[in-house]
């Protein structure tokens, strides 16, 4: 399908016309490595398929809003990620729970996915408390340790996904909760167990930077789906002509060896 704006909107049982409200958490502070480029992706497809997407900014000591269809939190550096952390459970943690509980759809990466989890243990310093919404756990090795650095595939559903990443900290998963990938290439959640990311409900969380989204259309869509029809009920999302994406996620599977 073509990329212009047009009559390209999904079909729904009742065949309206439809909108999608985006929350993205702590934009000025959680913004590494592009990870800004997952709301400017996820708007620009719902625009080239005529639906109305909506960004609002939840930032320090704001409150958590009403009505969100999807939410996006990104990465940040461990100093960011203290102040973050507080303002989270302080400001935000019971209504940001109770959605994801609820299943609102969720995209983390990295520092946001390391503060949705029951803890981070900085480089240095006391440790952060999460959200506690994904059983799992980050520890930091310190600053003399290599951090997890370069590119990345991972093994998602029947796909492979491409990102970059840049951690020091390790994560852990717990019993109950589920990967989002298995790692063909790079370190992924801890270098060693070949875990990528975390998925719990509908909320899926990833190491994966660059921004993730705009070379992994599928994935992309995949949210997207899931957020619309969580509000509007079964329906067909029309693909699109994605001709360079594809070309720049195949030139990401060559350098990543994948
Ligand atoms: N500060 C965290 C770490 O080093 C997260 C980094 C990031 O978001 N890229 O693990």
């Amino acid at each position: 399908m073509s990329k212009e704006k047009g009559n390209n909107a999904p079909v729904t049982e009742r065949g309206n016309s439809l909108e999608l409200n985006i929350g993205h958490l702590y934009p000025a502070e959680m913004n590494l490595y592009g990870d800004r480029g997952n709301i400017l992706c996820l708007v620009q497809r719902c625009r080239w398929r005529g639906i109305e997407a909506r960004v609002k900014s939840i930032g320090l000591g704001e409150s958590w809003p009403q009505g969100l269809d999807l939410l996006f939190f990104g990465g940040g550096p461990d100093a960011q990620q203290k102040g973050v952390a507080r303002d989270l459970l302080e400001t935000k943690g019971e209504g940001l729970r109770h959605d994801l509980e609820d299943g609102l759809v969720a995209l983390a990466i990295c520092g946001g996915f390391q503060l949705l989890c029951r803890y981070y243990r900085p480089a240095e310093g006391p440790d952060l408390a999460g959200l506690g919404f994904f059983d799992a756990w980050t520890e930091h090795p310190g600053p003399r340790v290599p951090r997890c650095i370069g590119n990345v595939v991972v093994e998602w559903e029947k796909s492979k996904l491409v990102g970059f990443e840049n951690h020091g900290g390790r994560t852990y998963l717990g019993a109950s909760c589920h990967p989002l990938g298995r790692v063909r290439r790079g370190h992924g959640n801890n270098g060693k167990d070949r875990t990528e990311g975390a998925i719990h409900r509908n909320t899926f969380a990833s190491y994966l930077h660059g921004p993730l989204l705009p070379k992994n259309p599928l994935f992309a869509d995949h949210l997207l789906r899931l957020a619309l029809e969580r509000r509007y009920g079964p329906m067909v999302l029309p693909p699109l002509d994605d001709t360079l994406e594809d070309l720049a996620h195949a030139a990401a599977l060559r350098r990543g060896g994948g």
